[in-house]
């Protein structure tokens, strides 16, 4: 843990207390979204101390120009980023002309923040001085729309509280911003017009390059005790900005309000010759309705999602928030409405990872939306790389792969690659079988196995082939190699035969052997249109089938383990427990030549292949590698703690799941890694609700049935869930003494606990 400011609370996200230091963290914690857009919770009055402005707009992006100290051949032309849009959020506020800014009042009193998960909008309120001495308290309300998922809404509220004064608010739209992340310090944007109609303002830009057209639009109210006020206003227009300018006097005690709506629209769902008129609607619809009556339809619609996605834990309150704060941020940033867009590691939360697409997605997500939400919304993720599959078949050739062979990116916006390092780039090639896994665990979940023959095995026979290309015979070792990867661990780089990567190619390959046998018997007419778009022959299949056969994987019979690569064992072996506190984490302490030489692995790897293919081993073996890996994990990913937690869980060693479990939960609230002002972890808070559910709950699919296996940490008086399992849904409830379940469906399902079949009958509480 690294801080400790958030106090806890069960649905919300509260801070006290100003403190400059913390505003950037606090930004990132507070963000909002609608999973369309999303913001970082920046001031909308005026800030200059130290902060991290962002804005950000699902699938509106740039490609920055590569920028590498030595130019490699196969080097991706450019790294795709979701951009730090125009922000609209924008308020200054001045009283007798002196501004509103925290860093610069003489005193604040009181300050109160607050991320209301459970309806949706972000508040802030604090007593300030200004320079002036006039006393002012200030009440600010915000939320993004999941009902209109193009609108933003502010509550501005200021009360003077030492003498009449004159206030005057200064909505305003800048189209003027810059990334803090460009690799050649380029302009991203360039401003088309500053336009205003009435009371109605837009800032029409565009992305330089993409040529994606946003238009940002505002329109602003003036309240007065409650009431509308018809109070003139001043424009000013400069090359970027505009700006509204409303001045009032306010005597002593009066409480004065700007509502301030806005948003953008985009040319992704208008046409550009629409853009200003689009906006228009979209205010009309807004002032129409007024703030409270969009706060209603919000506080509505958060609870229907609560509904379906709430976990609750009862008797710990740092828990319970934690899981919460994962799972109101995974719906922040998707909400799986359109197939266009994904879920960038960070999510709207800041600018690292480019707001792109990772492996991410498939390995952690994909679990989450099945379970809560419509069984399409996963679907709509798979159909996303099959989209993009063209783009990895054109990446493999570039690469050297011919024939159909695909290579997915590890890093994309539109299904190329953006990744610039090479030892990614090129060798972290393991996401290629997350894209199969994913499409195993879909069908396993939701039985759609029509998705295969219509999309999904394409994707699969482009992947085989990649990997039986990709690999080479060693005479030496009579096997297959498969010789300068990256694992999950990005602590090794370039090393031969990563256990992880082999076994996942070798199970991609049977997999998707065995799938074309399913399809020739049960799809002809799909069969014989992927045979021939695939021109894939016996010939070509029985090399496969060599390879899948005759992988090798290293092996150590000392330790009884699988080792992560060759030559592990070369590795001075100390357990992290040994390790002085103060050279963690490693990432920022240690040079990167000796990251790679030392033992500490980064994520999951060894323990990730055993996580996707429990199956395959005994709960022994599961031991002796988690008895091997863990003590030498450092979990500098954000994506490692939750599968150890699994494991653990499954292991019966609920005390180390249960601390593994916080620290996913709770990973960006207390700052582990120290590095939350850069953005939310929003691909691994999917792992933290596999931690549960998966986890303490020990759910699995098999046989077309789901099993639990249920246990609890041990100051949980219980904890539950929900998930969706073909259109049923089925509540868990798990307590010390019983676990109960709830279907809310019209057909009875039979499930196995703890090892025995039962029966669930509809809408009747069965306990266990
Ligand atoms: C991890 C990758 C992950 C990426 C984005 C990196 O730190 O090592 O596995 O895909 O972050 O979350």
């Amino acid at each position: 843990m690294n801080q400790d400011y958030i106090q806890a609370n069960e649905w919300s996200i509260l801070e006290e207390g100003f403190d400059g230091e913390r505003v950037k963290s606090s930004e990132s914690l507070f963000s909002i979204g609608n999973g369309v857009m999303g913001q970082r919770a920046n001031f909308e009055e005026h800030y200059s101390g130290p902060s991290f402005q962002g804005s950000y707009i699902g699938g509106v992006y740039y490609p920055d120009k590569t920028k590498v100290g030595w130019w490699k051949n196969g080097y991706p032309e450019y790294f795709a980023k979701v951009l730090n849009a125009p922000n609209w959020i924008g308020i200054n506020v001045f009283v007798n002309d002196e501004a509103l800014d925290l860093f610069t009042c003489k005193k604040v009193e009181g300050f109160k923040r607050e991320l209301n998960m459970k309806e949706g909008f972000h508040r802030r309120s604090f007593i300030a001085t200004l320079p002036n001495d006039i006393e002012i308290s200030v009440k600010a309300t915000r939320f993004l729309s999941i009902v209109e998922d193009e609108l933003g809404a502010i509550d501005f509220e200021i009360e003077v509280l030492n003498s009449d004064a004159e206030v005057r608010f200064e909505p305003y739209l800048d189209g003027g911003i810059t990334n803090t992340d460009a690799n050649w310090e380029e302009r991203f944007w360039k401003t088309l017009e500053v336009k205003s109609e009435a009371n109605k303002g837009f800032v029409l830009s565009k992305t330089l390059k993409t040529e994606f057209h946003v238009n940002t639009y505002m329109q602003s109210e003036v309240l007065l005790n409650g009431e509308k006020q018809n109070v003139d206003f001043t424009e000013t227009k400069t090359e970027n900005q505009l700006t509204f300018s409303y001045a009032l006097k306010a005597e002593k005690g009066q409480k004065l309000s700007l509502r301030k709506y806005a948003g953008y629209v985009t040319d992704m769902n208008h046409k550009r010759s629409d853009l200003v008129e689009a906006a228009s609607k979209v205010l009309d619809y807004a002032t129409k309705a007024g703030f409270s009556k969009l706060l209603q339809e919000q506080k509505e619609a958060w609870a229907k999602i609560w509904e379906m996605a709430d976990i609750t834990i009862e008797g710990d309150v740092k828990a319970q928030q934690g899981i919460r704060f994962n799972i109101f941020q995974l719906n922040q940033t998707y909400l799986g409405k359109d197939e266009r867009l994904n879920i960038g590691p960070k999510g709207f939360t800041g600018e690292k990872y480019g707001g792109s697409t990772y492996w991410d997605t498939e390995a952690y997500c994909i679990p989450f939306y099945m379970a809560t939400k419509d069984q399409q919304v996963a679907r709509n993720l798979l159909t996303y790389r099959y989209n993009h599959l063209d783009k990895a078949i054109e990446n493999a050739e570039k690469l050297g792969f011919p024939n159909g062979a695909a290579l997915y990116p590890m890093v994309t916006m539109n299904g190329e690659e953006s990744h610039n390092e090479w030892e990614i780039t090129f060798e972290e090639i393991h996401r290629n079988g997350a894209m199969v896994y994913a499409i195993y665990n879909y069908v396993r979940y939701t039985g759609d196995f029509d998705y295969i023959p219509e999309k999904g095995l394409e994707v699969m026979i482009a992947i085989a082939r990649f990997w039986q290309q990709r690999v080479n015979f060693s005479k030496d070792r009579n096997k297959y190699v498969m010789l300068g990867v990256t694992g999950p661990n990005e602590y090794e780089n370039n090393v031969h035969n990563n256990w992880y990567t082999n076994y996942l190619a070798k199970w991609c390959i049977e997999y998707c052997l065995e799938t074309i046998e399913k399809v020739k018997d049960a799809y002809a007419e799909d069969y014989e249109r992927v045979m021939g778009k695939t021109k894939i022959n016996e010939g070509e299949l029985a090399k496969w089938k060599e390879v899948a056969e005759n992988m090798y994987f290293p092996y150590s019979e000392e330790h009884e383990v699988f080792l992560q690569q060759d030559g592990f064992l070369d590795k001075e072996i100390v357990p992290i427990a040994e390790l002085d506190k103060s050279q963690r984490p490693i990432n920022q302490k240690w040079s990167w030549d000796r990251i790679l030489r030392s033992c500490y692995i980064k994520q999951a790897d060894v323990l990730q292949g055993f996580y996707f293919f429990e199956d395959h081993f005994s709960k022994k073996e599961l031991e002796k590698h988690f008895d091997y890996y863990e003590p030498i994990t450092v979990h500098e990913s954000s994506l490692s703690p939750c599968v150890h937690s699994i494991q653990a869980a499954l292991l019966g060693r609920t005390k180390q799941a249960y601390d593994f479990y916080l620290r996913t939960s709770r990973l960006d609230l207390d700052d582990y890694n120290k590095e939350v002002e850069q953005g939310c972890h929003i691909t691994s808070m999917a792992g933290t609700w596999m931690s549960i559910v998966e986890g303490f709950g020990g759910m699995r699919v098999k046989d077309d049935q789901l099993s639990f296996n249920p246990t609890i940490p041990e100051d949980w008086k219980s904890y539950s869930f929900k998930v969706n399992f073909r259109d049923q849904i089925l509540k868990v409830k798990v307590s010390a003494e019983n676990t109960i379940f709830h279907l809310e469906g019209e057909n009875l399902i039979e499930i196995n606990v703890n090892g025995k079949a039962v029966e669930v009958q509809p809408n009747q509480e069965f306990a266990v």
